[in-house]
């Protein structure tokens, strides 16, 4: 059985549209859905494995990409919001009637990534969005239960898709940590 990623993905990654510039999240509710406005198009799209992540029930994948958290404004039933883990550096704001994560947000300032919020594109309505390049946490994906020994196959069937499978964050993230990690101890990357 041919292994499935994530449903946004599974049949091919859907380049986004250069010129798209924001749009509205909504979570899975029927009625009184949650809704997120983004000032801006997402940035660093990709697939992640971690246990952390919402994503659609029966995929291994989470879809996660960041934007600046001054584009982020929720505009409706904000009073439905919770957060999934108060003690997670990432404070994962959930929709408490269909379980749907509406943006992650870091509050210490001290943070790498201090200043980006983490939404789930495939919640847009509209189309365009900045589309994923690469794979993170792939190995993490044992952690939710999957196989050890399938492992190959999803790498292959990641490298497949075009989204280079890591065990962590993609090079460039983990530079960016690096280098704000190098900055706050003093040292002057040459
Ligand atoms: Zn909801
Ligand atoms: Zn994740």
């Amino acid at each position: 059985m041919a292994i499935s990623i994530h449903p946004l993905v599974d049949h091919g990654v859907k380049h986004g549209n250069a010129s798209f510039s924001g749009g509205t999240l909504t979570c899975k509710c029927a009625s009184q859905p949650v809704t997120v406005s983004l000032g801006a198009n997402v940035a660093f799209d990709h697939v992640c494995g971690c246990t952390k992540c919402w994503k659609p029930s029966g995929a291994l994948f989470s879809l996660v990409a960041v934007v600046g958290k001054d584009k982020v404004k929720v505009t409706a039933n904000e009073q439905k919001l919770k957060i999934v883990d108060e003690s997670a550096v990432i404070q994962r704001h959930a929709c408490t009637g269909c379980g749907v994560h509406m943006y992650g947000r870091i509050e210490k300032k001290d943070h790498a990534f201090y200043g980006f919020d983490f939404v789930h594109p495939e919640l847009f309505k509209e189309q365009g969005w900045a589309h994923p390049e690469f794979a993170a946490f792939v190995s993490s994906i044992i952690e939710s239960g999957f196989p050890p020994a399938r492992m190959g196959e999803v790498r292959a069937r990641l490298k497949e898709l075009g989204l280079e499978p890591y065990d962590c964050l993609s090079p460039a993230l983990m530079d960016a940590i690096a280098t704000h990690a190098a900055k706050q101890k003093g040292v002057r990357p040459a």
